[in-house]
C-alpha cells in the first residue's frame, strides 16, 4: 500500500505491516515472521499500543546492562531488520555493541540478504559476518550456528524477537539475555535476564535515548539499578496490567 493515509487511526500499526510484508518480498522475511508480527500485534492491542510502565523499568536495567557489558551483540533476525534496522545500528553505535544476524529458517541467502540490507543502512562497522563458525551447546535449532566473534563471545545479547530454546542456552552458557517481547508469556520472555515488554519499534528507540542519558553515570550507581531490578517481579507487572485492561474492557458497567 503506497498511499498510507496518516491519518488513519491504525497509521502506525499498518505502517508496521506492511514494513514486515516489503521485508517478505524481499526474501528477508519468511512466511513464518508474518505470523509472529500477527501475535505480536494482538499483544500489542491488548496493551494499548503503548510502552507500559514495566517496560520503562526493563529498558532502564538493560540500558545499564549494556553500558556496563565487556562484548555487548546484537542479535538480528528478518522481522527485526524489516521493522527496525535503522535503530538497530543506532542502538550498536550508542552501546558500541556488535550485530550479528542468526536465523531460526537459517539460509546463506536469506542471512547476507539481510547483512546487505543492514550494511546499506550503515551497520558495516559493526556488523559480525565472520567465520568460524561455532554451536551453541545442547541447542537444535539452526540458531545453534552462531560466529566465534559474535554471540558465542558476547557476556551481553539483545535478542529482540527471539525463540524460547536459544534464550535458554545462552543463559546456560553463562550469557545475560535482554529480549524484547509483547507477549510476556512466552518461554523467551520467561527465561531471558531482562524481558522488555513492548513492540521493538518503540523500545529501541527508548532504549537508546536511555542509554543516552545514563552513560555518563558511575560503575556503581548503573550495577545498583541492576542489582534493584527483578525481572519476575517486572513480567508479572506486565501480566497485570493485561489482566487489568481486559477486566476493563469487560466490565457491563
Ligand atoms: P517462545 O519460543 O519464546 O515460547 P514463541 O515460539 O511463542 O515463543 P516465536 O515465534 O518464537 O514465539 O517468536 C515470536 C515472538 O515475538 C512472539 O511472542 C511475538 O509476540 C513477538 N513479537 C513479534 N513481533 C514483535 C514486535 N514487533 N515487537 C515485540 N515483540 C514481537
Ligand atoms: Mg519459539
Amino acid at each position: 500500500m503506497n498511499n498510507l493515509p496518516k491519518s488513519h487511526p491504525r497509521y502506525l500499526s499498518l505502517l508496521q505491516r506492511e514494513k514486515i510484508v516489503k521485508g517478505f518480498r524481499k526474501g528477508m522475511v519468511v512466511p513464518q515472521g508474518l505470523i509472529a508480527q500477527g501475535r505480536a500485534e494482538a499483544f500489542d492491542y491488548i496493551l494499548g499500543e503503548k510502552t507500559i510502565r514495566p517496560a520503562k523499568k526493563a529498558i532502564e536495567a538493560a540500558a545499564s546492562l549494556f553500558l556496563l557489558a565487556k562484548y555487548p551483540v546484537i542479535s538480528v533476525n528478518g522481522n527485526t531488520a524489516a521493522l527496525a534496522g535503522k535503530q538497530v545500528i543506532k542502538l550498536a553505535r550508542a552501546s558500541e555493541a556488535k550485530i550479528e544476524v542468526n536465523l531460526f529458517y537459517r539460509t546463506k541467502e536469506r542471512k547476507e540478504k539481510i547483512e546487505k540490507f543492514l550494511i546499506s543502512l550503515g551497520a558495516k562497522k559493526f556488523l559480525v559476518k565472520k567465520m568460524p563458525q561455532v554451536i551453541i551447546p545442547g541447542l537444535k535449532s539452526e540458531r545453534r550456528k552462531v560466529s566465534k566473534e559474535g554471540i558465542f563471545k558476547a557476556d551481553v545479547v539483545f535478542v529482540p524477537l527471539e525463540d524460547g530454546d536459544r534464550t535458554e542456552h545462552l543463559i546456560k552458557m553463562g550469557k545475560k539475555v535482554v529480549a524484547v517481547d509483547l507477549n510476556p508469556f512466552s518461554r523467551t520472555s520467561q527465561k531471558a535476564s531482562i524481558t522488555i515488554v513492548d513492540n521493538i519499534v518503540r523500545a529501541i528507540p527508548l532504549l537508546i535515548d536511555t542509554i543516552q542519558k545514563i552513560k555518563n553515570k558511575n560503575r556503581n550507581k548503573l550495577k545498583t539499578i541492576l542489582k534493584n531490578y527483578n525481572n519476575k517481579k517486572t513480567l508479572k507487572e506486565a501480566i497485570a496490567i493485561v489482566r487489568k485492561r481486559l477486566i476493563r474492557m469487560s466490565s457491563l458497567n
